[in-house]
């Protein structure tokens, strides 16, 4: 073997071998994470687990970052979505298609004034708050990742009801939805957390790895928010630093550079003796 191969094999050797007890000698600093999902999802840096609702109220001022233009078979619009949940909604758009389902968007993005608007419209209109316009703040349309996704016959309807639940497009939708990130944001179950009336339309982009957890587990936004900042306090608890454990979890992997040619020209390191 060529001497300066042999060198960087050990180096390498060395390097592999010494990796794990550094690794170890991080995590030993921090207390345990036991919770299901890993601590920097829960961060909500990106704002994708933003509760809205009666109690939690969206100043009016707040516009969501990165709208993007909805281009998608809808009934109203122009319609406006957060980017992550504008694509992920492109894609579940594709795979309703490819099983047979011609979905259409109904509503997204609503910021503070329209919901004021309809709000009032809806007072004069009834006389009273009947429960069915949410006041403005209080939207999860405010957020940008907030949808209502129905099928045709629906879509061209007036009004929206709970029975669009047994259509076989709205089952297709709560199947499948949490793939691509999205739950069903107020579950028939649930009324009495949410507030709201079951709403087989209207879907919520969380992110995958959260939905998934979420929909297996029928859990609510509000339960959910409940269950996972009690986790991070359990964790300070314990004496954890809940944001640097998430600024670990989003450092980039190390990276072993190797000087993979020698003067001879040679690309690769051979572990054959040459
Ligand atoms: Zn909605």
């Amino acid at each position: 073997m060529h001497h300066s191969h042999r060198i960087k094999l050990c180096l390498l050797i060395a390097l592999l071998a010494l990796t794990p007890l550094f690794v170890i000698a991080e995590q030993s600093s921090q207390p345990e994470w036991t919770y299901v999902l890993p601590a920097n999802v829960l961060e909500n840096k990106n704002g994708n687990l933003t509760l809205v609702n009666q109690d939690a109220v969206l100043p009016s001022d707040f516009v969501p970052n990165n709208l993007l233009r909805v281009r998608l078979r809808s009934v109203s619009g122009p319609h406006e979505l957060r980017k992550e949940a504008a694509e992920a909604l492109d894609e579940l758009f594709k795979a309703g298609e490819q099983a047979g389902y011609e979905l259409y968007v109904k509503s997204s993005y609503r910021n503070y004034q329209t919901q004021s608007t309809m709000y009032s419209n809806r007072i004069s209109k009834y006389g009273k708050d009947d429960g069915v316009v949410a006041k403005p703040g209080t939207s999860d349309h405010q957020t940008g990742l907030g949808v209502d996704v129905l099928n045709k016959e629906w879509a061209n309807r007036d009004g929206m009801k709970p029975t669009f639940g047994q259509t076989a497009e709205a089952q297709w939708i709560e199947a499948n939805c949490a793939d691509f990130g999205f739950i069903i944001r107020y579950l028939p179950e649930k009324q009495e957390i949410t507030k709201i009336i079951y709403e087989p339309w209207h879907l919520r982009y969380v992110g995958r790895e959260v939905a998934q957890y979420m929909m297996e587990n029928r859990l609510t936004l509000e339960e959910f928010t409940e269950e996972y900042q009690a986790a991070i306090k359990d964790y300070e608890s314990r004496g954890g630093d809940f944001l640097e454990l998430c600024r670990q979890l989003n450092a980039p992997p190390p990276v072993i550079e190797l000087d993979e040619t020698d003067e001879e020209g040679d690309s690769e390191v051979s572990f054959f003796g040459s």
